[in-house]
C-alpha cells in the first residue's frame, strides 16, 4: 500500500455567507498571486518606499529622515514646531518652505557592524557592534596608538549571535540571550517572563575570555512563549504581517491592494495597518476582530477592508441568495462609498429576486443610469407591490402562480385610493420610521417600475419560468407620466431676500465658518442658473477671458471650448478669482508649495476639508445643500426653498426679457418638457 495522500480538508457548510475560510483563501491565493497585484504586497514583511504613491510615510519636510506622524504631513517633531511658530503668528506655507530638516533620533533598523556583517552596530558613528566598540575604545585610550583605518584593517569578524527570537523580528540578535535590541528592552520592561539572562560580567569574563556564554533560565518553555507571542517592533514604512493565520495576512495585503486601487481614499497610517495586524494575532480572519478597542480612524480602515472582501468572497449569486446586491459587483461606484443595495425590504422571494435581476440587467447595459435614484425607485415599487401582496393576495404572495389580472388591478387600485387620500403607503416606512404618505408623483414612479420590472421578467422568459401570469403583468398599468417635483420660480420676495448682500454675508459669515466657498457657489448658481451640482464640481482653472469678457467653462472636459462657456458678470468673475487664490493658499498652506501643473489640472475649485490631501475633491453637494437650507430656515421665509429653484427664477426672468424658449433651454442646457 502506498502512503496516503492527504485529500484536501472538506469543511462543513455554516454561516449564512456560504465559504468557508479555506475557500476564501484560495480565492485571495489566487487574486494575490494574480498578476495585477501589486508585488511589493505579497511579502510577510512590507517595507514601502518612502514617497510610495498610497502608503507614502515620510516627513514631507524637505530631507527631514523621520517619518509621517500617522496620516499627516508632518513627523511629530516638525508638527510640534510648525504648531508652536503659526501660534506665534507665522505663515505655514512659508515656515513649511523653510523649515531644516530633521535627523533620526533612532535608526530603523540597527545596521550591522562593519566588521563582523551579523551582529548589530551600537548607536554611533562608529557602525561597530558592542565588542568592537569596546576594543577600539582601548585602543584609542592608549597613547600613540593606531588611527581608526588602521586599527579597522586588523579586526577580526565575532561569530553571529544569530537571529532575534521573537518569532516574527528579521532583526540581528543583540546579544547572548538573542533578543535584537528592541526586543531585549521589550523582554526587561515585560518583567522577563521565564527569567532568561546573561551571568554578571558576562561580556569580560566569557566572551572577551573567547568561552561561550551561558544562558540561564527560571523557565525556558515560559521565554519561548514569550519570544512566540511577541509583537513586532514598530519601524517605520514596515507592516509586519508575520505570525498571522493564512487567511488574516492574505486579507490585510488585499484590503492594503484594495486601498490603494480607489481613486478617493482616507489616507492610511502604516501604524494603523500594524495595529491591526497585531490585533489579529490568533484570529483566523480579519471579521473575526473585535474593533471596539480602536478609534474609529482604524475601525473605519478595517470596515472598509472587509467591505473589499466581501466583493471577493461573494459572487453575484450568493449576493442574490442573501437579498442584496453589490454595486462593485458591476464596477459601479457612485459617488457615495456604500456599495450595497439592500432588497431584503421585498418579502417575496420571487419578487426579490426579479428585482435584483432587473437591477443587475440595469447595471450591464451600456445605458445604465449613473445616479441611484432609478435603482431605489425600483426597489420602492418592489416594496409597495410587496407590502400588497402581504396584504391582500392569496397567501401573502410568495407563490407567484397564484396571482392574475385582478391582483394587478387590485394593486392599481389601492395605490390611486391611496394616493387620491393621502394615505400612507404598504409595506414604506421613511427612514425616520414615519410612514411614507402616497402622493401622485410617488404612485406614478411605482406604478411605472413595478411594469417595467414584470415586463423584463417577461422578455427574458422569467416570468413563464417562475409560473407568475401573463396576465398579472399586462395588467400592470403605466403610471402616466413621471412627475418631476415642482420647482417654482423664487418670488419676487423670496429671490431680495436670497439675493441681500447681508442675507449673503450672513451665509458666509455664520453657515461657512471654515470658508469653503458656500456663498459663492451660491451666488454662482443664482448668476449663471447652472444646476447646484455643476458648480460644486468646478475645477479651479474654470474661468477666463475672450475679448475682455469674463466666461465660466461649466463643461469640465472642455476648457477652452467656447461652445460650452457661458458669459458670467464681472462680479462673479472677481468672486471665482478670488476664491481660486484661496484654494491655491490652502494647497500651499498644507504642502508648503504651490501645486504643479498636474496636479493643478485636477484641483477643485471648491474643495472639500474632509479625505482631500491633494484636493482634487469638490465639497459634496450634501453639505452645501445643508448649509444652504440651514441658512434660508433662519431667513423665516415663509416658503420652503431649495437652491435648484435658482435655474426656474433665471428662466422666468430671461423670458421677461424677451428670451425664446428655445434659447433658455439651450442656455441652461436643459433638454426637458416641464
Ligand atoms: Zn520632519
Ligand atoms: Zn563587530
Ligand atoms: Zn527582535
Amino acid at each position: 500500500m502506498t502512503a496516503a495522500v492527504p485529500l484536501p480538508v472538506l469543511v462543513p457548510a455554516g454561516g449564512g455567507d456560504g465559504r468557508q475560510w479555506r475557500d476564501r483563501l484560495e480565492l485571495l491565493s489566487a487574486l494575490i498571486g494574480g498578476p495585477g497585484f501589486d508585488p511589493l504586497l505579497r511579502g510577510d514583511i512590507i517595507a514601502f518606499p518612502r514617497d510610495h504613491p498610497v502608503y507614502w510615510w515620510g516627513c514631507r519636510i524637505t530631507g527631514c529622515e523621520r517619518p509621517r506622524r500617522e496620516n499627516k504631513m508632518l513627523c511629530a517633531g516638525h508638527e510640534a514646531q510648525c504648531r508652536k511658530a503659526c501660534l506665534a503668528g507665522a505663515d505655514r506655507a512659508v515656515w513649511l518652505r523653510e523649515a531644516a530638516p530633521l535627523a533620526l533620533t533612532h535608526a530603523r533598523v540597527p545596521e550591522p557592524c562593519w566588521i563582523c556583517g551579523y551582529r548589530p552596530a551600537v548607536r554611533g558613528v562608529t557602525r561597530l557592534c558592542a565588542r568592537h566598540q569596546h576594543r577600539w575604545k582601548h585602543a584609542r585610550g592608549k597613547a600613540g596608538g593606531p588611527g581608526f583605518g588602521e586599527w579597522l584593517a586588523a579586526q577580526v569578524p565575532y561569530d553571529s549571535y544569530g537571529g532575534c527570537r521573537a518569532a516574527v523580528c528579521p532583526e540581528l540578535a543583540y546579544s547572548p540571550l538573542g533578543l535584537c535590541h528592541g526586543h531585549e528592552s521589550a523582554y526587561r520592561f515585560q518583567g522577563r517572563p521565564g527569567g532568561a539572562g546573561l551571568p554578571d560580567a558576562w561580556f569580560g569574563r566569557f566572551e572577551q575570555a573567547g568561552r561561550p556564554v551561558p544562558v540561564s533560565y527560571d523557565d525556558e518553555t515560559t521565554f519561548g512563549r514569550w519570544c512566540q507571542a511577541a509583537l513586532p517592533l514598530p519601524r517605520p514604512g514596515t507592516v509586519n504581517l508575520r505570525g498571522l493565520a493564512p487567511l488574516a495576512r492574505a486579507e490585510i495585503q488585499s484590503g492594503l491592494h484594495a486601498h490603494a486601487q480607489a481613486a478617493e481614499h482616507a489616507g492610511w497610517s502604516l501604524g494603523w495597518v500594524q495595529a491591526i495586524a497585531n490585533a489579529c494575532r490568533g484570529l483566523d480572519c480579519l471579521a473575526d476582530l473585535d474593533t471596539s478597542r480602536f478609534d474609529h480612524t482604524v475601525r473605519n480602515a478595517v470596515t472598509e477592508m472587509l467591505a473589499a472582501l466581501q466583493l471577493v468572497y461573494l459572487t453575484p449569486a450568493e449576493t442574490r441568495d442573501a437579498g442584496y446586491l453589490e454595486y462593485g459587483h458591476f464596477g459601479a461606484g457612485f459617488s457615495s462609498r456604500r456599495g450595497r443595495f439592500d432588497l431584503t425590504a421585498v418579502s417575496q422571494r420571487w419578487l426579490r429576486d426579479l428585482l435584483w435581476d432587473y437591477t443587475a440587467a440595469q447595471l450591464c447595459s451600456p445605458q445604465a443610469p449613473r445616479s441611484r435614484g432609478s435603482y431605489h425607485n425600483a426597489r420602492r415599487a418592489c416594496v409597495a407591490l410587496s407590502g400588497f401582496l402581504e396584504a391582500h393576495a392569496p397567501g401573502g404572495g410568495h407563490q407567484p402562480g397564484l396571482l392574475s389580472e385582478e391582483h394587478a388591478h387590485a394593486f392599481a387600485a389601492d395605490l390611486r385610493h391611496r394616493a387620491s387620500n393621502g394615505l400612507p403607503a404598504l409595506g414604506f416606512s421613511r427612514a425616520d420610521g414615519k410612514p411614507s404618505i402616497v402622493t401622485g408623483r410617488s404612485r406614478n414612479t411605482v406604478l411605472n417600475y413595478a411594469r417595467k420590472i414584470a415586463r423584463h421578467a417577461l422578455d427574458t422568459g422569467d416570468a413563464d419560468r417562475i409560473g407568475l401570469d401573463r396576465g398579472f403583468i399586462v395588467t400592470l398599468p403605466h403610471g402616466g407620466t413621471m412627475i418631476q417635483r415642482t420647482r417654482r420660480p423664487f418670488t419676487d420676495e423670496i429671490a431680495r431676500a436670497l439675493a441681500d448682500p447681508g442675507n449673503l454675508a450672513r451665509l458666509a459669515g455664520t453657515f461657512d465658518p471654515f470658508d469653503r466657498g458656500i456663498r459663492d457657489i451660491w451666488e454662482t448658481i443664482i448668476a449663471t442658473g447652472r444646476r447646484s451640482s455643476e458648480v460644486i464640481g468646478l475645477r479651479l482653472d474654470c474661468v477666463g477671458r475672450y475679448g475682455g469678457l469674463p466666461l465660466l467653462w461649466h463643461d469640465q472636459t472642455k476648457v477652452g471650448n467656447y461652445d460650452e462657456a457661458i458669459r458670467i458678470p464681472e462680479y462673479i468673475y472677481q468672486r471665482i478669482t478670488e476664491r481660486q487664490r484661496k484654494t491655491l493658499d490652502r494647497f500651499e498652506h498644507h504642502h508648503g508649495r504651490p501645486p504643479g501643473s498636474a496636479e493643478r489640472a485636477r484641483l477643485a475649485l471648491f474643495s472639500s476639508p474632509v479625505r482631500n490631501l491633494n484636493g482634487t475633491r469638490a465639497i459634496s453637494y450634501h453639505t452645501f445643500q445643508a448649509k444652504f437650507r440651514q441658512w434660508v430656515d433662519q431667513l423665516d421665509l415663509g416658503a420652503s426653498c431649495v437652491a435648484h429653484q435658482a435655474r426656474h427664477t433665471l428662466a422666468t426672468r430671461l423670458l421677461a426679457h424677451g428670451a425664446g424658449l428655445h434659447h433658455i433651454r439651450r442656455y441652461l442646457g436643459h433638454v426637458s418638457a416641464a
